[in-house]
């Protein structure tokens, strides 16, 4: 195939065994497998990955600690080193061509056929409208304890009522703090969550949130409607979480119900309801973490490598169709 003008200019080729829909760890990782299989693979990645704000990423054995951009880039540097290409840029649209493979349209003007898809494109954090917490987002203001729990143990943490929510991450962050409280905004706990705080020393606090207070770019109290302060250097709140799946819905993907919202139903491997696409990662669900992002990523890599083997020896007439 012919590479058009904005293909060359991206310097890309036209066609690919795979295009990879973003360039997380779950992305990546599907990306460095199939390179390692010797299949041509395209990562078009917009960027943006989610744990962009946070200064340092926990939790991945041996790299525990690591700022989330170092990762990415030496993940980047592993897949160049198999052949695979990344390149900065928007998938708008995926295609089906009718015989079973794909078209991926990019936002800058190119058009790339892929024999398969992997899309990876993780989730969006719809944060509450409270002012002060979006400009703190991934640094003070926090959402997991998995990620950042240890960083603020011992210290004052603020946590924001959103029902079930906010009393599981009180009762999770009060594991690693004895001064934590939990700020109801207008909400009402039942008796069942009121005996759990308490047993976990955890104090709740009434009364509307007008903000947070930010003092020499830290984070110093929560503030309440009426103008009392309480201490905190830490606030917890639940964000909202949405799937980038954009490209998904549009090729007619199933869904699923999740206790956190809509989510691709997905098996095992990651292969969605659409024959040839596959979704790794938050794409998929809210609480796959780096490492589970990256498995997710393999698991994915090695079932697209294996359909692509029996869709080319099926082609050379070794395998009968099935
Ligand atoms: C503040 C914060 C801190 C966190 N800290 C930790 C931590 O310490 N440890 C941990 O394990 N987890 C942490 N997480 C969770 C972590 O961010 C996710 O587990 C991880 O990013 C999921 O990887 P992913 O590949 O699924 O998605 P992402 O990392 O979000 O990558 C998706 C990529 O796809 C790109 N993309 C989206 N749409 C398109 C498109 N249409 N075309 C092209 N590219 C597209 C995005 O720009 C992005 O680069 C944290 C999350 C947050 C919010």
């Amino acid at each position: 195939m012919a590479r058009s003008g904005a293909n060359a200019a991206n310097g890309i080729a036209a066609a690919y065994d795979v295009v990879v829909v973003g360039g997380g760890a779950g992305g990546l990782s599907a990306a460095l497998v199939l390179g390692r299989v010797r299949r041509s693979v395209l990562v078009v990645d917009a960027g943006e990955p989610r744990n962009a704000p946070a200064a340092h990423m926990q939790g991945y054995p041996s790299r525990d600690g690591m700022p989330p951009g170092e990762f990415l880039a030496v993940v980047r540097e592993e897949v160049a080193g198999y052949g695979g290409v990344v390149l900065r840029d928007t998938v708008t649209e995926v295609v089906p061509d009718g015989a079973g493979e794909f078209d991926v349209v990019l936002a800058s003007g190119g058009r790339v056929h892929a024999r398969r898809v992997v899309v990876a494109t993780g989730l969006v954090d719809v944060l509450p409208d409270l002012p002060g917490v979006a400009g703190r987002w991934g640094r003070d203001v926090l959402h997991c304890p998995y990620c950042h729990g240890w960083e603020v143990r011992d210290q004052r943490i603020g946590v924001m009522f959103r029902e079930d929510v906010g009393v599981h991450q009180a009762l999770l962050f009060s594991q690693l703090s004895s001064e934590v409280t939990l700020f109801l905004d207008g909400g009402e706990l039942t008796d069942e969550q009121g005996e759990l705080l308490a047993a976990a020393g955890v104090r709740a606090v009434a009364g509307k949130l007008a903000g947070l207070v930010v003092e020499g770019d830290r984070l110093t109290g929560v503030r309440l409607v009426g103008g009392e302060v309480r201490e905190a250097s830490a606030f917890v709140v639940p964000p909202r979480m949405v799937p980038r799946d954009g490209v998904l819905t549009a090729l007619g993907v199933r869904t699923q119900e999740t206790p956190a919202g809509t989510f691709p139903e997905v098996d095992p491997t990651g292969l969605t309801s659409v024959p040839g696409v596959w979704a790794v990662g938050n794409a998929t669900g809210a609480a796959e973490q780096v490492v589970n992002a990256a498995s997710a990523g393999y698991r994915a890599g090695v079932a697209v490598n294996a359909a692509l083997l029996h869709a080319d020896l099926t082609a050379r007439r070794l395998l009968q169709p099935v």
